[in-house]
């Protein structure tokens, strides 16, 4: 994939130096013989969790009972060694899926958002990382802004981004959703939060803020540059104009029955695509089911759904752009070796005619991609998961 192109290099090299992809194309000298198996670049998962990889599948009863029942408790136990512990598992699923870099939400405690950022920083990915701001209805609310503005001078960095993340409008004062506000207009901070998931959730926004849910986060000056939103799913045309970054979270709506993302009305407002599983509304880490499933819920609504390219892209170099990282996302030279390879037995059915179009290829790889197709996965040229040895 170049510049957002597509190419299919059968025999293809991939030349790796300092952890950096320094030529792509075909060549004879290897130290490394992969074939047949297939070289794509890593996932990049604009919208997940981490302290809710131990919900996954539990059976909602819709967004807001759903948080309060099974997220907060989990959450405010999601401290200490505990929280160090069951990050590191995270960040080990999370690139056993083939997802080198992500934006993710910690729990509210400080040990939590510290661990997260020495798991990136050890795994080498490109991540957004911060805490769910809130004040209402929360497990931890003293001193939310301060120590979130200590942990964004302690952590920010070029590869690992403190991203202010108030968690949610219902979960926050004005006051809180205008601090955070200054403070990522103060330091020059990327922004991640919730926008119109869920239909009770954007009446009780209209209830108690008397103004649609976007009017709010714009009034708090959240809807900067680099204001990441996820989910999207109940816009109006006015909405749409307010926002320049869009995670996209098909399974998760589906399993808290939010409802599906008006693709061609965001096709329309020229945003930045992207996709997200959101664990733990989402079922699993897997950007392939995300893929899949925003292929189904799009087809089934309308002939002019996202294709095989539109979806593989969004998976890949648009979740890059939405984070604004221009070093990753693609297999081009310049850019961090993060990349998956994948067993072409299992991408490629037997018997398949021999000459595919790149097109056909992708095809394949969207429908039929999943955890154990991925041999291995790299980031930064190191070999961060081998399932081809296990
Ligand atoms: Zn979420």
């Amino acid at each position: 994939m170049r510049g957002g192109g597509w190419a299919d290099i059968p025999d293809g090299t991939l030349e790796v130096r300092d952890g950096l992809i320094v030529a792509v194309g075909r060549g004879r000298r290897h130290d490394f013989d992969l074939r047949p198996n297939l070289i794509v670049p890593g996932f990049v998962d604009t919208h997940a969790h981490v302290p809710q990889l131990s919900l996954c599948g539990i059976h909602p009863d819709g967004l807001l009972p759903w948080l309060r029942k099974w997220v907060y408790p989990v959450e405010a136990e999601f401290q200490g060694g505990r929280a160090v512990e069951l990050t590191r598992r995270f960040f080990q699923e999370m690139l056993a899926n083939g997802t080198t870099a992500a934006a993710l939400y910690t729990s509210a405690w400080p040990e939590s958002v510290d661990a997260c950022f020495e798991a990136a920083r050890d795994a080498g990915v490109h991540a957004w990382i911060g805490p769910p701001l809130m004040d209402i209805g929360a497990y931890r609310r003293s001193r939310v802004l301060q120590e979130a503005e200590e942990l964004a001078k302690k952590w920010d960095s070029k590869k690992q981004r403190f991203a202010v993340t108030p968690r949610f409008a219902l979960s926050c004062t004005q006051d809180l959703l205008h601090g955070a506000g200054d403070l990522a207009r103060r330091l020059n901070l990327p922004v991640q939060t919730h926008l119109n998931e869920n239909p009770d959730e954007i009446r009780e926004v209209r209830h108690r803020f008397h103004k649609p849910y976007a009017d709010v986060y714009e009034e708090a000056g959240l809807t900067g540059e680099l204001s990441l939103f996820a989910h999207c799913v109940h816009m109006t045309s006015r909405d749409w104009k307010k926002i320049r970054r869009v995670s996209h979270c098909p399974t998760s709506n589906l399993f808290l029955k939010s409802g599906v993302l008006d693709w061609p009305a965001a096709k329309r407002a020229g945003v930045r695509m992207s996709l997200g599983s959101d664990v733990g509304a989402g079922p699993e880490l897997s950007m392939y089911r995300v893929m899949r499933t925003a292929w189904e819920v799009h087809a089934v609504r309308s002939a002019k759904g996202p294709g095989p390219e539109d979806l593989f892209r969004m998976a890949t170099l648009g979740g890059a752009e939405a984070l604004g990282f221009e070093d990753i996302g693609s297999l081009e030279p310049g850019k961090s070796a993060d990349f998956q390879v994948l067993d072409w037995n299992q991408i490629v059915p037997a018997g398949a005619p021999p000459a595919e179009s790149a097109h056909d290829l992708i095809s394949r790889i969207v429908h039929r991609g999943n955890r154990s197709a991925i041999r291995q996965v790299y980031v930064a040229g190191h070999l961060a998961v081998d399932h081809a040895r296990e």
